[in-house]
């Protein structure tokens, strides 16, 4: 699922260290754009922005198994007033329209 900021991941990117690799955190949306991403990606070079949780971090887009199992900052889910969890918050969101559509089937 994606770590772009779309409604369901709370308007924010979820973004990992380059160094660690050991949770997403969350960067307003505003604070990056998709070509911003693009050329991180392409030229190796790490993002350096500042984390819901506060810190200026350089970060990186996460592959696919990271955005759905690595941990989420829990400042940063304290910060956005959300619980914290694995994944991105979209694939939450996804779960949760596939439960109640379940419920509502039966
Ligand atoms: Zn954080």
């Amino acid at each position: 699922m994606t770590a772009y900021p779309i409604p369901e991941n709370h308007g924010h990117w979820w973004l990992t260290t380059r160094r660690s690799w050991s949770h997403l955190h969350a960067v307003p949306g505003g604070n990056l754009t998709p070509d911003d991403l693009h050329d991180s990606i392409d030229w190796a070079d790490p993002l350096e922005r500042q984390t819901a949780c506060g810190p200026v971090l350089d970060l990186t887009y996460a592959g696919i198994g990271s955005r759905f199992s690595m941990p989420r900052c829990a400042h940063c889910c304290r910060t956005l007033g959300i619980p914290a969890g694995r994944g991105t918050p979209v694939n939450e969101a996804a779960e949760k329209r596939l439960a109640e559509e379940k419920t509502h089937a039966r």
